[in-house]
């Protein structure tokens, strides 16, 4: 399924971004893209420090301030859940939409092309509906077989 981007082609549009804002291509900014991007799933600010660290100096600051760079270029997607924790993920090709066990935490992307036209045949007047999202809560498989 090729619903990313390769790496290298991320890096690319990246790269171009920080030259049109002209900014510099700092090895941290490019280690947060690649953490997204060589990894599955959705990582918090504080899951990505822990791993950033070990790599390169970085502070959690400078990782919130490289994030927002990174949403702002559409590389990166993030999500917020309910208690208000911020997840980040490398940015799919089509929409997706989460579903979030109450018990484990675990957060899964789905996607599913009946919502999908449903959502885009919706329609109301004096609003342009550009980006849906979706958070199912409920308890993934595992944790509805452990009582
Ligand atoms: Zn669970
Ligand atoms: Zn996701």
């Amino acid at each position: 399924m090729k619903e990313v981007l390769p790496i290298e082609e991320a890096q690319r549009r990246f790269e171009v971004y920080l030259q049109q804002l002209k900014l510099k291509k700092t090895p941290e900014r490019f280690a947060i893209l690649n953490c997204l991007y060589a990894n599955e799933g959705h990582y918090d600010v504080e899951m990505l420090y822990t791993v950033l660290k070990a790599e390169c100096r970085v502070s959690k600051a400078t990782i919130y301030n490289n994030l927002q760079l990174l949403l702002d270029s559409n590389l990166v997607m993030r999500v917020v859940l309910d208690n208000q924790t911020a997840y980040y993920e490398k940015a799919t090709l089509r929409p997706h939409y989460h579903i979030i066990c109450r018990k484990c935490g675990r957060i899964t992307n789905i996607q599913d092309q009946g919502l999908l036209n449903m959502l885009k045949t919706w329609q109301t007047k004096n609003f342009r509906m550009e980006q849906p999202t979706l958070l199912l809560y409920g308890k993934c498989k595992r944790c509805k077989q452990i009582k």
